[in-house]
């Protein structure tokens, strides 16, 4: 690995930090309550190295062959996998013994294999529910109004922990559109929790990318999944 990619991905990685760090004094929150998934799909093996060596322990793929792929290239190191895309039923198989959180559960039948692959692995896999914030028809995730009706089905599920909601923002309409977004998962969140099964706990709110995530912070997120900023001046 080259010691000018070294430096750069461990200036990005403290630029980055700073930022989460000066969003959530903002927003009267400690740094420490907001977790950094760093989302790896851009960049290559040299990089993603670089950015553990500078002490990112937690990262992402959005697409389930890659994230096996890498998780294979990358097994020496001590990281935690998240999917942060949409997994296929039929990739579930080869997903779980991999990830130790899925943060994109969109259907209650994905959800339903997740946990017959859990099951078997005896291992629990927590995971966040996505919501179609932005009701944009190219977007996976519940409908807002689908996930109440389906808190009683989930809370019968033993291997699947479900921890919290995910959700991404409209692309267009820049970072007020934004803000709404993130601010009606949080409500949803918070009318679902005052009364959801003991089973479910729906503490953790994964929203903000690059472009967005000092705006989610200030609107409650708890989990950032942030890419393409942590790689900026990183040939892929
Ligand atoms: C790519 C991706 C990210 C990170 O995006 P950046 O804008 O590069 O930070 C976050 N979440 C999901 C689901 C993604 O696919």
């Amino acid at each position: 690995m080259s010691p000018e990619l070294a430096a750069r991905i461990r200036q990005n990685l403290a630029e980055v930090r700073g930022r989460i760090a000066e969003a959530a004094r903002r927003s009267g929150r400690r740094a420490d309550e907001i977790a950094l998934v760093a989302v790896t799909k851009y960049v290559g093996e040299p990089a993603i190295r670089a950015l553990v060596e500078a002490g990112c322990r937690v990262l992402g793929e959005s697409r389930p062959q890659q994230l096996w792929e890498r998780a294979g290239q990358l097994a020496d190191l001590p990281v935690e996998w998240h999917l942060v895309g949409h997994l296929q039923r039929n990739k579930v198989r080869r997903t779980v013994p991999v990830i130790h959180w899925l943060d994109s559960a969109d259907s209650l039948a994905l959800i339903a294999e997740v946990d017959r692959r859990a099951a078997e692995l005896g291992r629990p896999i927590p995971t966040l529910l996505e919501v179609n914030i932005s009701g944009e028809a190219a977007k996976h995730g519940f409908e807002p109004a689908a996930l109440g009706p389906c808190l009683d089905a989930l809370a019968q599920f033993r291997h699947v922990e479900i921890r919290g909601l995910m959700g991404m923002a409209s692309l267009e309409g820049g970072l007020d559109a934004a803000r709404r977004d993130f601010a009606a998962l949080r409500q949803l969140r918070d009318r679902l929790r005052a009364n959801c099964p003991d089973a479910i706990r729906l503490d953790e709110l994964s929203m903000g990318m690059s472009g967005d995530f000092e705006v989610a912070i200030e609107e409650g997120a708890t989990v950032v999944r942030v890419g393409s900023a942590l790689f900026e001046g990183v040939t892929p």
